[in-house]
């Protein structure tokens, strides 16, 4: 699927939701509007080395429970990411799984990743990123206040440096309650002229 055709899909669920979207986005009310459920699970990423996972024949989100009780900005991409994968991917993986049935654990996971390409793998975890970060940062408002941030300083790129985008960040974090790697990587993509900036940020520099 095409960045696109990910955003159009982002669009369309959350104008299906009741309300106006207001932020930071409730990604697990919602997820549960839809019927999936968000259940943490014990040192997933101590024994196993991936952070979450779904069953897609019951539409269940299993994630780390450290990281659900103690990173909630970054469980939220999670819960986000592996929404898609249900939304989008869930027959890839039901096919992948075998035959179906109302469990599956961590070592069924295991086999099903070891199962497709890493082509496969890479093709579909980009995607879920993509689409997780349109949820969480809903393109109309994110670029509305963006865009509004711009042109206080008269739209002009030389008026900004590094610590205008690092006040951006710190405003753009709790907005949207997302880690500041998640907003990174979206502010880049939606704006690649910042994109120089945000590295230089991130690199410690303070030209
Ligand atoms: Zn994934």
């Amino acid at each position: 699927m095409k960045d696109s055709d990910l955003l159009e899909d982002v669009d369309k669920l959350l104008s299906q939701t009741d309300t106006n979207v207001s932020t930071p986005v409730d990604v697990e009310r919602l997820a549960l509007q839809e019927g999936f459920e968000v259940f943490p699970i014990k040192d997933l990423i101590r024994k196993y080395n991936f952070d979450s996972y779904i069953n897609p024949f019951s539409s269940y989100i299993f994630i780390d429970e450290n990281q659900y009780m103690n990173q909630y900005e970054r469980a939220r991409f999670t819960i986000a990411h592996e929404w898609c994968h249900l939304r989008l991917h869930s027959n890839f993986v039901k096919v992948g799984l075998g035959k179906e049935r109302s469990e599956i654990n961590e070592e069924d996971w295991v086999s099903f990743i070891g199962s497709i390409t890493p082509q496969e793998e890479k093709s579909y975890e980009i995607q879920a990123s993509i689409w997780a970060a349109y949820l969480l940062m809903p393109k109309g408002v994110f670029r509305y206040i963006v865009d509004t941030w711009f042109e206080s300083f008269d739209k002009k790129q030389e008026n900004i440096g590094i610590y205008e985008v690092a006040d951006l960040m710190e405003k753009l974090v709790p907005e949207f309650n997302v880690s500041r790697k998640a907003l990174s990587i979206h502010l880049k993509k939606e704006y690649p002229w910042i994109g120089e900036i945000i590295d230089a940020i991130k690199n410690g520099n303070s030209a």
